[in-house]
């Protein structure tokens, strides 16, 4: 009564097993492989972090560079 309504609402099924789950879980309890779960755990790559910080700094330097020459010019 009710119980399946919600049991479907929360549970999702095992790629491996296609054993019910809880949503959610990382770990399936019927076969113990392990569960993706990219909405919740957004894992970088190790690549892009340094990468994206580069971007960064490349943006500041150049906005550095153009405050500097304006300030050189108009001084
Ligand atoms: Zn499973």
């Amino acid at each position: 009564m009710g119980f399946n309504a919600d049991n479907a609402k929360q549970s999702d099924v095992c790629p491996y097993c296609k054993e019910i789950i809880v949503r959610g879980a990382i770990r399936c309890r019927h076969c113990g492989g392990d569960i993706k779960t990219p909405k919740r755990l957004k894992i970088v790559p190790s690549w892009r972090r340094p990468f994206v910080m580069g971007m960064y700094f490349g943006v500041f330097l150049c906005l550095a560079v153009v405050v500097f020459y304006y300030w050189l010019r108009y001084w």
